[in-house]
């Protein structure tokens, strides 16, 4: 068995710890510019990609087109808590590439039911239902909870309500968006599809006095992720789960970013010991290879869906499949949650001894941190610059707020390293 030491990039040929100077950096060749270039020309302007060209991976760190080498400490968003190129990973796909991709969900295939029953089995369920983007996975979750509201419940036809937090991200589809409360979520993508309340996020008394008779459900993440890293108050889970069982409406807990062993459990709900009616899944459930997303919950919920009322040509196809139940697999050992623990104390450890005038506040759970900078040392965009300079690939979120979520594959050293040129960058 590969353990994760051999599986991260050993040998990334830098010394971690390379004092104050940061890595030896060739200039932006005209090559890298072109690329770019041709890139705005050729796009729509809804990124704003720091100026490093990627062209390869491995572990932690990535290599751009001029050979200079950057640790990772974005991971995808969390696509890549198994490192870039995992090789148990990179070997489940070779495996079922060599046999048979796509099906379509009108034929039964052979990774199928394993990987619903492995990944149920993972997270306590009896059932799942697998697509591909997250935001694929969130629709389903809201398909689900209006279906289980009209059948189980009895809410009258049209009538279904859905509970969502101040500050949430879920995706980017219209629906989605309608209950988004960014501005650039939203401006100019009405009219919005209807039936949502947004409550503030934290407050659990809040969502029970935004419960009526039509509320169906609850969607939040167990912790903020795009908002930048909001750890909700101790205790706020497990009251939405007392509230949600005692009004008898869904918890569905959005772990697409959180969950999969991000922050040092399989579920970031683990950490209150609540397990919500619904889990969406997503980012490293795909490994870093595809997109794969879940929605995983019990028979009497996912049960509502008959023939033709929902479905995805490449849902749970079989080379999403095969890598996915290499993915749980990785998960079920608990070694990358353990090292996400491991790891995390670390890593925010090292990010206290930063100077108190650059650091407003660290949030965060596991290997995974909000870090606001003080607006005086510059904008979040600038310090990912200058990390970038230095060697390490961040990004902002929210002006001045720096998010760190390396992949699980990290070392302690790395991480180090890594504050390191956070400090530098900022001083
Ligand atoms: C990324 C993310 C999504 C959307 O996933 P996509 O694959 O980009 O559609 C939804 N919810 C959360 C919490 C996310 O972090």
């Amino acid at each position: 068995m590969t353990t994760i030491s051999e599986t991260s990039a050993a040998g990334a040929g830098i010394t971690p710890g390379a004092a104050g100077g940061g890595l030896p950096r060739v200039p932006r060749s005209a090559k890298a510019e072109a690329l770019i270039e041709q890139a705005d020309a050729h796009t729509a302007h809804n990124y704003h990609p720091l100026p490093v060209v990627v062209a390869e991976a491995d572990g932690a760190w990535v290599t751009d087109v001029d050979g200079n080498r950057y640790l990772d400490m974005l991971a995808g968003y969390s696509a890549l808590n198994f490192g870039h190129r995992n090789p148990v990973l990179l070997a489940a796909a070779r495996e079922q590439l060599s046999r048979v991709t796509l099906t379509s969900r009108a034929f039964h295939h052979d990774q199928f039911g394993p990987f619903v029953a492995e990944l149920s089995e993972l997270c306590g369920k009896d059932a799942a239902l697998p697509m591909n983007s997250g935001a694929e996975a969130v629709e389903t979750a809201l398909k689900t909870a209006r279906k289980w509201g009209y059948q189980v419940k009895g809410v009258p036809e049209d009538r279904a309500q859905i509970i969502t937090c101040e500050g949430n991200f879920h995706g980017r589809t219209l629906s989605i968006v309608s209950f988004s409360t960014d501005p650039d979520a939203r401006t100019d993508f009405g009219p919005f599809t209807p039936g949502f309340v947004s409550v503030p996020y934290g407050d659990a008394s809040a969502i029970e006095a935004a419960i009526t008779d039509d509320t169906v459900a609850v969607l939040l993440e167990p912790i903020q992720g795009e908002a930048g890293v909001l750890v909700p108050p101790d205790g706020y889970l497990a009251a939405v789960r007392e509230v949600c069982t005692r009004r008898g409406i869904l918890m569905m807990a959005d772990e697409i970013q959180s969950g999969l062993g991000r922050t040092g459990y399989t579920f970031a709900c683990d950490h209150e010991g609540v397990v919500p009616d619904l889990y969406i899944l997503g980012k490293a459930l795909g490994g870093g290879i595809l997109p794969v997303s879940a929605v995983v919950a019990d028979r009497d919920v996912l049960g509502v869906f008959k023939p033709g009322e929902h479905g995805s040509t490449f849902g749970g196809n079989p080379l999403a499949c095969a890598v996915g139940r290499a993915v749980v697999g990785l998960l079920a050992t608990g070694e990358y949650q353990a090292r996400a623990r491991t790891l995390g104390a670390h890593l925010h450890a090292a990010l206290a001894t930063l100077p108190e005038k650059m650091v407003r506040e660290v949030r965060g759970r596991g290997l995974w941190a909000g870090v606001d900078i003080d607006p005086a040392f510059g904008t979040g965009r600038e310090i990912s610059e200058r990390l970038m300079a230095r060697g390490v690939l961040a990004k902002d979120t929210h002006g001045s707020t720096i998010r760190m979520a390396p992949p699980l594959v990290v070392t302690a050293e790395e991480l180090d390293w890594a504050v390191e040129q956070l400090h530098s960058a900022v001083g």
